[in-house]
């Protein structure tokens, strides 16, 4: 019976991060992810800080300016020093496994993770049983239904009549507002190529058609592009409530969303699983985010479930925030002034009732 050092449950973005960051290629470790050969190429996205920018070689783009659109205002950011990144999923996946030739892939399904002794066995669909000493769980957590969710579809185009402006547009508003908070969020690639997606804030997932057509809506009217091509898509469904699994034993370390990576007001896992790999390695006692950040994103989603017309809530504060100050508190590393003018930007009563309201649950 085979023993390995070590197993991975999903091979996605987290355990890519943990094999590259973690492991050497002369340790026998074994991969199972039931997608693993799936076409997916998604965008991660990231504000420039010091732990990542050894990634410099595999981000794909780069841009200093970011803004937020509504009716009546156009707010816009500039930072060279913490710049907009985004690392494709396909460069992510191929620059961490390039080193391991030894690496044992199983596309399979995994049903079941058992300690047994002083090991684990893992079963795969078809009866298969894998064991190993220590195991890096990111299985995908299923959804719950009534909490907040962040859900989108993007669509990557290739236009000729695009007017390319090399901004990112992080947050527009000037979109349908009947599903919950909607806005479109754009990534200008190339002179004729863009990614519009439709994201929601909302505790009930919508039809991919309802996506499709505020995508199609807002290209026409909003963009002024008759024709296009479909170059690429994207899907998500992201959670905006903290989950976190305990771990089985020292062994058995939950990671990525399944961990408690996500940042709940935003949605955002990858700069945090790596930054966590690089300060703590992977140290289950250690969390993704701090207590003050954790405490400000519940009060924060609790305020738009709670709420309507919450688009405002981000209008107060990108406007009291500069370019550095936005993107720190973005990625969990804003200083104590900066938190303090977020809270203050925030509706007061409406914060008051929210924060009684979290401490509740
Ligand atoms: C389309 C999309 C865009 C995103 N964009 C950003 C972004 O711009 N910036 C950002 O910070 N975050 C982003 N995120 C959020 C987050 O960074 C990603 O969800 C990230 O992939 C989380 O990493 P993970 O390893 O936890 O999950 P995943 O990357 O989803 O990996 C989990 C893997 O486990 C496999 N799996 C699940 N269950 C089983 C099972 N039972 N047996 C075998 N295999 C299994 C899955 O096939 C999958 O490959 C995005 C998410 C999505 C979906």
């Amino acid at each position: 019976m085979k023993i390995y050092d070590v197993a991975f449950i999903g091979l996605g973005a987290s355990a890519l991060a943990t094999l590259k960051l973690n492991y050497k290629s002369s340790m026998s470790i074994v991969g199972m992810d039931k997608n693993y050969n799936s076409s997916r190429d998604n965008f991660f996205a990231f504000w420039l800080t010091d732990w990542m920018k050894d990634f410099n070689e595999i981000i794909k783009y780069r841009w200093d300016k970011w803004e937020f659109n509504y009716d009546d205002l156009r707010v816009q950011h500039e930072s060279q020093k913490m710049p907009y990144c985004v690392i494709k999923f396909k460069d992510w996946k191929n620059f961490c496994i390039k080193d391991f030739n030894n690496l044992t892939i199983k596309e399979n399904d995994v049903l079941n993770l058992e300690k047994v002794n002083d090991y684990f066995e893992i079963t795969l669909e078809g009866g298969e049983k894998i064991f190993s000493r220590k195991v890096y769980d990111s299985r995908t957590p299923p959804q719950q239904p009534n909490k907040l969710k962040q859900h989108f579809l993007g669509y990557v185009i290739k236009s000729n009549e695009l007017n390319y402006e090399n901004t990112v547009n992080l947050m527009d508003f000037r979109v349908s507002q009947d599903e919950g908070l909607h806005f479109m969020y754009l990534l200008p690639l190339k002179s004729n190529q863009i990614l519009i997606e439709s994201t929601v804030f909302s505790k009930t997932t919508l039809e991919k058609d309802w996506y499709e057509r505020n995508i199609k809506r807002y290209i026409k009217n909003n963009l002024n592009i008759k024709n296009y091509q479909l170059i690429e898509e994207e899907m998500g469904i992201l959670p905006m409530y903290s989950i976190n699994y305990e771990n089985i034993d020292d062994n058995h370390i939950n990671i990525g969303t399944r961990g408690g990576a996500t940042k709940v007001s935003s949605g955002y896992a990858f700069s945090f699983f790596i930054k966590k790999l690089k300060l703590h390695s992977y140290n289950p006692k250690e969390n993704y985010h701090t207590f003050w950040d954790n405490w400000m994103d519940s009060i924060f989603v609790n305020y738009i479930e709670n709420n309507t017309q919450t688009e405002n809530i981000f209008k107060n504060m990108v406007k009291s925030l500069n370019a550095e100050e936005f993107a720190s508190f973005m990625m969990g590393t804003s200083s104590l002034p900066t938190k303090l003018k977020i809270i203050y930007s925030m509706p007061k009563l409406g914060f008051l009732k929210s924060f009684f309201k979290s401490c509740m649950n």
